[in-house]
């Protein structure tokens, strides 16, 4: 309770807002078929006025389907009339893959501990903001979920991470989770399948949900080289590496230039830039940080006379030549 509460922020977001073209849609209002208790029975949460709301002794709600990586958009509302307070008041929470938490709470000028306010992933991390309505009010929370990826073993090897916008503000910037959310203590990692349901909470306030649905995002890949992408795949020795060296001629004026400082090559295009190459072999050096890639001819002894420069798609043949005869 001692720290720091969030600043209160309005927001003047206006909900509902509609599900994009490829997003699954698992609650619009009608009915809970996407919906089940945890029993895999129906579900005793009811629906009224095209929301549904948690009922108290129903238990979790979770959805049919299973999810890993996901972009979701769920618009709530906490009992209009105010009842309780701190974590008493309008208590509900959206969890990712059944496990990992982003607080519903009545945060309206309702003092509870900062992480466990509306928009904490609970008791981990408080949100940057306050963006609460009041009471009975519509929000949304746009939550950004990669979800944590385990070893053979079982163990780690990349915790979940979390982006979250309350009403169209920015809560939780790409925090990354320590271990399933829980009440007074922190659990470690246990390994578990790549998809699992969401959840929403029942602890026992009236919370109502509307217009939850889903994007489905590509298993993530992390842009940009790998440390296999670092080292060159052959090494060479300096005297062969300087029979690379010199200036290469297609069809512009300007020369492709390749320099070499100790064990490293470099490419130079108009002049501009210096570019790192990796040697794959005596033939095929690629560029170290995009998807370039140059095939050398050699001759007899293995001196390069010549080579196509492959990127974004186009192919440029060059003859090497010497800064004297151009
Ligand atoms: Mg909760």
């Amino acid at each position: 309770m001692k720290r720091a509460t969030p600043s209160v922020v309005s927001s003047n977001l206006v909900l509902p807002f509609p599900p994009p073209s490829d997003a699954i849609v698992l609650f619009d209002g009608v009915d809970l078929s996407k919906w089940r208790a945890v029993d895999n029975s129906p579900s005793r949460w009811i629906i009224q006025d095209g929301c549904m709301e948690s009922v108290d002794g129903a238990g979790f709600i979770y959805s049919r389907d299973s999810f890993g990586d996901i972009q979701l958009h769920v618009e709530w509302a906490t009992p209009a009339k105010v009842e309780g307070d701190s974590q008493g008041r309008g208590n509900s929470g959206v969890f990712l893959m059944g496990l990992y938490e982003v607080q519903v709470l009545d945060s309206y000028n309702n003092r509870t501990y900062a992480d466990g306010q509306a928009a904490a992933i609970y008791g981990q991390y408080p949100p940057l903001s306050n963006a609460s309505r009041g009471p009975g009010e519509w929000q949304s929370y746009d939550i950004f979920f990669r979800r944590p990826r385990f070893k053979r073993d079982g163990t780690v090897s990349k915790p979940g991470l979390m982006t979250v916008l309350h009403n169209g503000i920015l809560v939780q910037d790409n925090e990354e989770i320590w271990g399933p959310t829980s009440w007074l203590q922190n659990h470690p990692y246990r390994s578990h399948p790549d998809q699992l349901p969401l959840a929403f909470q029942d602890h026992g306030n009236p919370v109502r949900y509307r217009n939850v649905w889903v994007r489905k995002l590509d298993e993530w890949t992390r842009p940009g080289p790998t440390n296999d992408d670092t080292k060159p795949l052959v090494t060479m020795g300096e005297s062969v590496l300087e029979g690379y060296v010199g200036d290469y001629y297609g069809e512009s004026e300007h020369p492709f230039v390749i320099t070499r400082e100790g064990s490293q090559l470099f490419l130079r295009i108009l002049g501009v830039s210096k570019l790192d190459l990796l040697a794959h072999s005596k033939t095929e050096f690629t560029l170290r940080w995009t998807a370039g890639k140059i095939i050398f001819d050699l001759d007899d002894s293995q001196k390069p006379t010549a080579f196509t420069f492959y990127l974004g798609g186009q192919a440029i043949k060059t003859q090497k030549g010497s800064s004297s005869t151009q």
